[in-house]
C-alpha cells in the first residue's frame, strides 16, 4: 500500500491569498467600474533592465549556433556568474565563487535547504513570516499539529512593536534559525549589533542561521548590513539566500543563488562537525540541473556598469513609491515601519487587519492583511511599493478620502 506523507495534512490552506482573491472578486462584481489598485502583491511591475535583455538575447543567439550552442551546464552555475557575484556582492567578506550556488529561485532554496538537517532539529521561525520557511518544515515533519493559529513544536520568534520587529535570540535552545532582512512582510532591517547577537547565539549553541537577503538591494542606509557575512564569525554559522527577482525584476525569468561558505558547518549526532558546502553541492547537483544559459548571462549583466546603473534606478523607483506611501500613511496618523530600506510598508492599522483590508478595498485599494503572515501580524497591513508611480499616488488619494 502506498501511504502518503501525512505531515502534509497538517498544512493550513493558503487562507490568506484565497480569501483576498474571493473578496476582490465579490467587490468587482458589485463595483464593475472601479479599477482596483493593487498594492498587495510581492511582485515587481517594471520590465527587465535593458542590459539584462541585451545579454539575454545574445545568450539566445549563441544557442542558435552550433559553434556556441550549450547543453547541460554546471549544476552549480557557470563560473562567469559565480565569479561576478563573489567579486561584486561579497568583496572583502571572505566569500568566493565556489561558495556560491546558482539556482532558479530563493523560494526553492529557502524551502529546500532544511533537507540537510535531521527531522528532530528544533526550528525557530519569525512571526510574522514569509510562509515558505514554515510550510517546508511542516512538510518535513518538524512540527506538531496546527493549534490556535500556530504549529506545535515550532519556536516562534515574535516580532512586534516592543522589539521594533527585530526578534532577539530566545532563552531556549534551537538548532535552525530563519531570519529575513530587509524583512518581508515588515520591511524592517536589522543592524550590525542585532545580527551579531544572532551570530553569537548560533556559535554558542552550535546552531545554524538561514539568512534570507532577497531584498538586500533596497538598503540605502550604509550603516546597515547587506550581508550576514559582514558579521565576524558568521561564515561558520550562516547560509545566505539572494535572488535577482526583486533586485532586477527576474520574478518571471528565474535566477537566484545561495551562499554556503566553506567554513559553514553542522554536526553529526555525536557532535562531530560536518561541512555543509559538500552536502549542499551533493543535494543541488543530484536534484537540480542548472539555470538556463541565457538567463545566467542576463543575471551576469546585472553586474556590468550599465546593469548596475539600471538596477539601481529600478530600486530607486520602487523606493520612491515606498517613501510616498509611508509619508502619506504617517500623515494620516498611522505608525509605520519599513519603506525606507525596503519596498514594504508595515502599517499599524489600530484595528483588526481584515477590517482595515475591507475598508481600503471599499476605497478601491488592495493591500495585504498582516494577520495572514502570522499571529503577530494581527492589527497590521502590508503595503507594497511594487507598482507604477501614478497608481501609488492615486491609491494614496483614495485612502485619504476614505479615511477623511
Ligand atoms: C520574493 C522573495 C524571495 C525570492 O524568491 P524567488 O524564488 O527568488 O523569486 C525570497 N524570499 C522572500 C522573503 C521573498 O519575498
Amino acid at each position: 500500500m502506498i501511504t502518503v506523507n501525512e505531515h502534509y495534512s497538517k498544512l493550513q490552506a493558503s487562507y490568506l491569498f484565497v480569501t483576498i482573491a474571493r473578496k476582490i472578486k465579490d467587490f468587482q462584481e458589485q463595483h464593475p467600474d472601479v479599477d482596483l489598485i493593487k498594492l498587495g502583491i510581492g511582485d515587481v511591475t517594471k520590465p527587465l533592465p535593458s542590459a539584462c535583455i541585451d545579454a539575454f538575447k545574445k545568450g539566445v543567439e549563441e544557442m542558435a549556433d552550433e559553434k556556441s550552442f550549450r547543453g547541460y551546464g554546471p549544476e552549480q552555475g557557470y563560473s562567469f556568474l559565480r565569479e561576478a557575484i563573489a567579486r561584486n556582492d561579497f568583496r572583502d567578506l571572505g566569500i568566493e565563487a565556489e561558495d556560491i550556488f546558482i539556482s532558479d529561485g530563493a523560494k526553492c532554496d529557502t524551502g529546500n535547504f532544511q533537507e540537510l538537517f535531521s527531522t528532530n532539529s528544533r526550528v525557530a521561525i519569525p512571526d510574522p513570516v514569509y510562509p515558505v520557511y514554515v510550510d517546508t518544515n511542516v512538510m518535513a515533519g518538524r512540527s506538531g499539529v496546527w493549534k490556535d493559529g500556530r504549529y506545535e513544536g515550532l519556536h516562534y520568534l515574535e516580532a512586534n512593536s516592543e522589539n521594533a520587529f527585530i526578534p532577539a535570540p530566545l532563552n531556549e535552545k534551537v538548532d535552525l534559525i530563519y531570519l529575513c532582512f530587509p524583512n518581508n512582510p515588515t520591511g524592517q532591517v536589522a543592524s550590525h549589533d542585532q545580527l551579531a547577537r544572532w551570530v553569537e547565539y548560533a556559535r554558542e549553541n552550535k546552531a545554524l542561521i538561514l539568512f534570507d537577503a532577497a531584498y538586500e538591494t533596497f538598503i540605502r542606509d550604509d550603516s546597515l548590513p547587506r550581508s550576514i557575512y559582514e558579521i565576524p564569525g558568521a561564515r561558520e554559522v550562516a547560509v545566505e539566500f539572494r535572488s535577482f527577482s526583486k533586485t532586477a525584476g527576474f520574478t518571471g525569468t528565474r535566477c537566484a543563488f545561495t551562499v554556503v561558505p566553506r567554513e559553514c558547518r553542522a554536526y553529526t549526532s555525536d557532535g562531530e562537525a560536518v561541512n555543509l558546502q559538500p552536502m549542499w553541492n551533493r543535494r543541488h547537483s543530484t536534484k537540480f540541473n542548472g539555470v538556463s544559459y541565457p538567463v545566467q548571462r542576463a543575471a551576469e549583466a546585472v553586474y556590468s556598469p550599465e546593469g548596475k546603473k539600471q538596477v539601481r534606478e529600478l530600486s530607486d523607483y520602487y523606493l520612491g513609491n515606498a517613501a510616498i506611501i509611508r509619508k502619506n500613511m504617517e500623515a494620516l496618523g498611522f505608525t509605520c515601519i519599513g519603506g525606507e530600506n525596503s519596498p514594504y510598508i508595515w502599517v499599524d492599522g489600530r484595528r483588526d487587519s481584515w477590517d482595515f483590508f475591507d475598508l481600503l478595498l471599499s476605497a478601491g485599494v488592495v493591500v495585504t492583511p498582516g494577520s495572514g503572515f502570522g499571529r503577530c501580524g494581527e492589527g497590521y497591513i502590508r503595503i507594497s511599493a511594487f507598482n507604477d508611480r501614478e497608481k501609488v499616488l492615486a491609491a494614496m488619494e483614495r485612502i485619504k478620502s476614505s479615511l477623511a
